[in-house]
Formats: C-alpha cells, sequence, structure tokens
C-alpha cells in the first residue's frame, strides 16, 4: 500500500476515533504547563497534568497528531540530523492515550491491528521489543498477537523503562521495528537491541504503571494509563517504500526547491537534507513565537538556523536562500498547520534578518578555521579558537563541532568554557572599573558592524548553555 504523509495521518486518528479516542489538536512547541521543558518533545507532553491527575478531562482516551522538537534538552538529535536515515529536529507524533482507561492488552491489539490491518504490513516485517522484567507484555506478544519469539526481544531500562521525571509516573515500554532490510545506506545497520538503521523503531508504547517515590520504590498506580507514540515521517517511510525519512513525499518536495534556491544539482548531498529538516523546526519554532536570540529557546533557534546557513554555504548558496524555502514549507505543511500559513512572512522576516546578520561573519570565520586547520597538530579544535569563532564570528559551539566531525575532528570543550569564564570575569573587572557597560553598547549598536561581541550582552553568555 502507498500513503502519503497526510494520508497516514488521517488513517491513524480516524482509527481511533472509531476506538473511542478523542481527536486533540496539535499543541504549541512551547509546553504551556511545564516551565522545566525545553520543548515539546512527545505526544503525551500537553497530557502530562491528564497523567498526573492533577487535570480532569471529559474524556479517558485521546488521539492526536503531535508536532515535536527534539534539539535541545533532554531530547536532542540535533546531532543526528544528516547521519541518521531517521532523526530529525522536527517531527510530527501519532498518539493515542489512555488515561486510566485501558492498559496493555488494548494498547498492543490496536497498535498491531492499525498495523497490519489498516496499513496492511507485512507481519515477518515487524519486529519488538519488551522491558526485560515485562512478562505480561511479552506473553500477550507471544501468545494474544502471535509474533514468533525469535522476532521478540528483552531490552533493559536504559531504552525500555520510561519515566516522567525523577518521581511520579514511570513505567515498562514495548517498541515496535521495522526491518528495511538488508540492504541499507549510512549508519551501522544495529539490530533491534542496539541503534542502527535497518531495523527502525516505529512505534513505542509507554505503559505507565508505576509512582516512584522519593526514595525511589515503585508503587503501582490505582489507574495505569497508556502513552504511545509513532513518527510519522518513518512509517511514511515504510507505506512509501523508502527506506530513510528524506526519501518521503514532503523531504522530496523541500528538498528539490532548496536545490533550486541554492542552484545545485546534488540531490543527494547530506547538507540538502539538513536544509530541508531545519527549515522545518526554524518555521514551527517562529509560528510559535519564538525569535532567534541569545538565550533559552532563542538561542536553540539560532543555532539551528546558523547550521543550515553554514550548509548553504557549503553549496556555495550565493547569498541568502533559507527564508526562500518557508514558500515551499507552507506549500507542504500550510493545509494540516494553518498557523504556518498565517505566520509566513512573520517567518521569513526573522530568518532573513538572521541569515544577515550571520552571512556577514561566516565567510571570514570559516577562513579563520581553515587556516588553523592547516597548522593544527592532532584531532582536537582548541578551545581558544573555537571561543573567538564563538565570540567574534557567531559561530555557536555545536556548530563548530558539527564542521570538526565531519573532518573526523573533535573539540576542546573544557577549553571552550575556560575561555568563556575568563572573558565574564574580564567583563566583570572592567564593569569594577565603572565603565558603564550599557552605555558602551548603545553607542555600538548604532554603529557600523564590527565584530559580534558588542552586540551581545556578557550577562547572557552564561545562560546561552542552559541545554
Ligand atoms: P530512536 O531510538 O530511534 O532515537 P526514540 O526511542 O528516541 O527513537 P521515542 O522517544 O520512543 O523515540 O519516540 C516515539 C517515536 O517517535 C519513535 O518510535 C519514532 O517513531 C519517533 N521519533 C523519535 N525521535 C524522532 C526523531 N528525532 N525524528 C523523527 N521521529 C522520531
Ligand atoms: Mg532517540
Ligand atoms: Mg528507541
Ligand atoms: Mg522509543
Amino acid at each position: 500500500m502507498h500513503m502519503t504523509s497526510a494520508e497516514i495521518r488521517e488513517a491513524f486518528l480516524a482509527f481511533f476515533a472509531t476506538k473511542g479516542h478523542h481527536r486533540v489538536p496539535s499543541a504549541s512547541l512551547i509546553p504551556g504547563n511545564d516551565p522545566t521543558l525545553l520543548f515539546t518533545n512527545a505526544g503525551m507532553v500537553p497530557f502530562k497534568d491528564v497523567f498526573l491527575g492533577d487535570e480532569h478531562r471529559d474524556y479517558t482516551r485521546a488521539t492526536s497528531s503531535q508536532r515535536c522538537l527534539r534539539a535541545g534538552g533532554k531530547h536532542n538529535d540535533l546531532e543526528n540530523v544528516g547521519y541518521t536515515a531517521r532523526h530529525h529536529t522536527f517531527f510530527e507524533m501519532l498518539g493515542n492515550f489512555s488515561f486510566g482507561d485501558y492498559f496493555k492488552r488494548e494498547a498492543i491489539q490496536y497498535a498491531w491491528q492499525f498495523l497490519t490491518e489498516e496499513l496492511k504490513l507485512p507481519k515477518e516485517k515487524l519486529w519488538v521489543t519488551v522491558f526485560t522484567e515485562d512478562d505480561e507484555a511479552y506473553d500477550i506478544w507471544a501468545k494474544e498477537i502471535g509474533v514468533p519469539t525469535d522476532r521478540i526481544s528483552r531490552i533493559g531500562a536504559k531504552d525500555n523503562f520510561w519515566a516522567m521525571g525523577d518521581t511520579g509516573p514511570c513505567g515498562p515500554c514495548s517498541e515496535i521495528f521495522y526491518d528495511h532490510g538488508e540492504d541499507v545506506w549510512g549508519g551501522p545497520p544495529g539490530t533491534p537491541e542496539e541503534d542502527g538503521d535497518r531495523y527502525i523503531e516505529i512505534w513505542n508504547l509507554v505503559f505507565m504503571q508505576y509512582n516512584r517515590q522519593v526514595d525511589g520504590t515503585l508503587l503501582p498506580l490505582p489507574k495505569p494509563s497508556v502513552d504511545t507514540g509513532m513518527g510519522l515521517e518513518r512509517i511514511a517511510a515504510v507505506l512509501q517504500h523508502v527506506h530513510s525519512n528524506y526519501e518521503i513525499d514532503l523531504f522530496q518536495a523541500l528538498i528539490g526547491d532548496a536545490a533550486k534556491i541554492i542552484g545545485t544539482d546534488d540531490l543527494n548531498n547530506k547538507s540538502l537534507r539538513v536544509i530541508a529538516d531545519h527549515i522545518r523546526s526554524c518555521s514551527f519554532l517562529i509560528a510559535d513565537g519564538v525569535q532567534p536570540s541569545n538565550e533559552g529557546r532563542g538561542y536553540v533557534l539560532r543555532r539551528i538556523i546558523r547550521r543550515a546557513v553554514r550548509h548553504g554555504s557549503m553549496l556555495g548558496a550565493k547569498g541568502t536562500f533559507f527564508y526562500k524555502l518557508v514558500a515551499s514549507l507552507v506549500a507542504q505543511m500550510g493545509e494540516a498547520y494553518p498557523e504556518l500559513r498565517e505566520k509566513q512572512k512573520v517567518i521569513e522576516q526573522a530568518l532573513q534578518r538572521e541569515e544577515e546578520q550571520f552571512g556577514k561573519t561566516l565567510e571570514r570565520g570559516l577562513n579563520i578555521l581553515n587556516e588553523a586547520l592547516e597548522s593544527l597538530e592532532g584531532t582536537v579544535l582548541p578551545g581558544e579558537l573555537v571561543f573567538k569563532l564563538y565570540d567574534t564570528y557567531g559561530f555557536p559551539m555545536d556548530l563548530t563541532a558539527d564542521m570538526a566531525r565531519e573532518k573526523g575532528l573533535t573539540i576542546d570543550e573544557d577549553g571552550f568554557n575556560e575561555a568563556m569564564e575568563a572573558q565574564r570575569q574580564r567583563a566583570q573587572q572592567a564593569s569594577n572599573f565603572g565603565v558603564d557597560y550599557n552605555q558602551r553598547l548603545k553607542s555600538t549598536q548604532k554603529s557600523e558592524f564590527s565584530g559580534y561581541t558588542e552586540t551581545v550582552d556578557e550577562s547572557e553568555i552564561v545562560e546561552m548553555f542552559i541545554d
């Protein structure tokens, strides 16, 4: 069966609606109910208070297609983009949720029915994992669903035990994998037990069954709940008979348009995949109210934009290009997400401004880096250099790390932090001598651009690395 992303999204929500689930629209990428969380990184986030029993809704079953961001905080897939076939910074998570209603048996039955009857996936391509000690889930898969036991693995807590935090609701997971076959590109093939790109995890079923106490003991929850998440792009790859998420309809359109805008015909270039990924996260962040800045969420956004701009430069982009991709994204996703269409202008303006600003220092920074590489001994970029690129040329540390990685090098993070601290102390001393730093900032901001430092408020620097 071949289905577009939009058809799959609708099929999923409709299937769970027939099972009594309330259809809930996607919430913002900025969590409304949790100041400790940088971004909405899973479908359950908007329901957190319902799971905790702090919020009551007039339904006990829900289904959603939630926009998610994993580019900072506990879940960070930024480093995976461009390297694996299955990770994005921004993606959509299809989910079904039970708030003290059904539990393991129905959750597993629904998932299996959806995959093998609605989507008609061949059963022999599906593998499952359960938590080592979860005999109940194991038996449901093996005896009731009839999955052959050589395709069921028991996995430890790192991957198969989920917790909302150090205390509170938690429980075992069961993950469903699709075997893309031996012939896969990039990355290690892996096994269902270890990360890789042959057996790709498509769906995670979380069984919330305990309440972890401060002393670590697990008390059974009076009403166990279910939280599941399936990546729309991953299941689309399966249904479109391609291996990588970047080969699905939506990404091919974005990659094709990016190539045209930049003026390259090297369609398999990794940089195009990175750019296609980043235009989604950046546009949705701005649509949800974030602007590039030097702290917190705004700094995550700035870092992603600058990475995209650097990849464009590698492909030979002349002048600004990134903001021109917004129109293409709106064409692809504007129907499912009308807010994207409404905010198109705002998004374009913010991206263009940031691109122009970084464009001024990018080339010079790259020259400095290349010179340093010529005389580099060993495989570690010195912290001083990483700091100079950051401080004078606006290269976020992770961007320099990304460039280093492409050359088989790493960066000296400790050295970078020391240089940062030394800079902070110098600024502090300067202010002790009665220099009105704010006054200086005001006057330099009006003058011609003369380096990155002067437009950054030192007091914010420490906060830039909150993730
Ligand atoms: P992986 O092990 O492949 O990194 P995960 O175990 O971290 O995935 P979960 O936290 O279980 O992922 O999220 C539920 C589902 O969301 C996954 O089964 C997958 O389909 C999808 N998903 C997770 N991370 C990403 C991502 N970065 N990009 C696209 N889809 C993702
Ligand atoms: Mg992951
Ligand atoms: Mg996993
Ligand atoms: Mg998982």
